[in-house]
């Protein structure tokens, strides 16, 4: 079974029955005398009244979106109401929202999730949504997490499949992470990887009507977003799936959809994974061309967001890659490919439990042209290297 240990921030870390009464008791062992605020929505306000009847609610109306103009009102009420610490009372938005607030008002939060939905519950970035652009800002991680089971598993199933889907996109991040190894020399952590490895097998050899599929779901999210405090930056989290997701959340190449974070990443998943296992048959140096970061390239995509893209990408975080180097690494991608999952078989696993597999069932384009797209320029939303960051996309 795989082990969460507590995080240099998130040093108290509950998983399990004991975790509400543990929040209780954390509150008032930990924060005393100070006020506490719980942030949720108006689909976890029922959970925050029950489970502390004691606290303030602020509670987001209409579905809680994480901007900065909420993050502000909450950072602002944390501020003027006197607070010494604020509660994370739902998922993914909620805790956004939460971590930015807590944050600018100089206080520390604690985690309650209430879905096994993402994998950023403990992460120590607060994702934005600013003038229409994702963005990842510095924040901070909660100092606890306490994640009750009779209150996740009965959040609905949509939210724990969303969920596996951000799980499943970790054989891409890892796969990410080895292949930048083996191009750039970036440093490996063999124990984070395998302790998430462990996660997602634990997680796969579950059926999804046993009671304990979404404590592992919430397990594997819980270890995934501590390897972000771990190892100091999201490497092992986050790879080329998260960047489709993350140029499909900024609207420049797509209208906003309703689909979940996990969903985004469980189809972008399915593509790079599909893309990936092309990879033995191609000359990888000999097919690489040198992306270009300037406006023509980028702007047809990017629109308004260019100069952020462009900002993000300079230095050129491949300028020390040459062709000799893909040609050497391209031995050790292929044989990685070999043992990534068939995609055919994670396809239909997904579609058996019930999670979203294509491109129109998350309300985007489903065209080989939106595809092969969303491939070529996801790329630069992130200066990290990827293997899909050096293949040559046609669009
Ligand atoms: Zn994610």
């Amino acid at each position: 079974m795989p082990v969460i240990s507590p995080g240099p921030y998130t040093k108290t870390l509950i998983i399990g029955e004991e975790a509400k009464k543990n929040a209780c008791k954390f509150f008032s062992e930990e924060f005393s005398s100070k006020k506490g605020l719980v942030v949720c929505d108006e689909n976890t306000e029922f959970i925050a009244g029950r489970d502390f009847p004691d606290l303030p609610r602020m509670t987001f109306e209409g579905g809680a979106v994480a901007t900065d103009i909420n993050g502000d009102a909450a950072a602002l009420r944390l501020s003027e109401g006197g607070f010494g610490f604020a509660v994370a009372c739902g998922s993914g938005s909620i805790s956004d929202i939460t971590r930015y607030a807590a944050a600018k008002a100089g206080i520390p939060f604690v985690s309650y999730p209430t879905a096994a939905s993402m994998d950023g519950f403990v992460s120590s970035v607060a994702a934005m949504t600013i003038d229409g652009r994702k963005v990842t800002l510095p924040s901070k991680a909660p100092v606890a997490l306490f994640a009750d089971p009779s209150v996740f598993s009965s959040a609905p199933l949509r939210l724990t499949l969303s969920g596996v889907g951000d799980i499943l996109g970790k054989y891409i991040s890892l796969f990410d992470w080895r292949a930048a190894h083996y191009l750039m020399e970036e440093v490996l952590d063999d124990k984070l990887i395998d302790l998430i490895n462990r996660a997602i097998d634990k997680m796969l050899a579950l059926d999804p009507e046993d009671a304990g599929f979404s404590i592992a779901v919430m397990e594997g999210l819980v270890m995934t977003g501590m390897t972000i405090q771990y190892h100091g930056s999201s490497r092992a989290a986050s790879g080329a799936e998260h960047h489709l997701s993350h140029l499909w959340e900024m609207h420049c190449m797509s209208e906003p959809t309703d689909a979940l974070h996990g969903e985004k990443v469980g189809v972008s998943t399915l593509i790079v994974l599909e893309r990936y296992k092309s990879v033995p048959d191609e000359d990888l140096a000999a097919e690489y061309i040198k992306p270009e970061f300037t406006r023509e390239n980028l702007f047809h995509i990017y629109g308004s967001l260019t100069d952020g893209i462009i900002a993000e990408n300079t230095p050129d975080p491949l300028a020390s890659l040459t062709r000799e180097k893909i040609k050497a690494a391209q031995p050790e991608i292929n044989r990685m490919v070999k043992v990534l999952p068939d995609t055919s078989a994670l396809r239909d696993y997904m579609k058996k439990i019930g999670a979203l597999t294509t491109l129109d069932e998350i309300g985007l384009e489903n065209t080989a042209r939106f595809k092969n797209l969303s491939m070529k320029y996801a790329p630069y939303v992130r200066r990290r290297i990827t293997l899909l960051k050096i293949l040559n996309i046609k669009d």
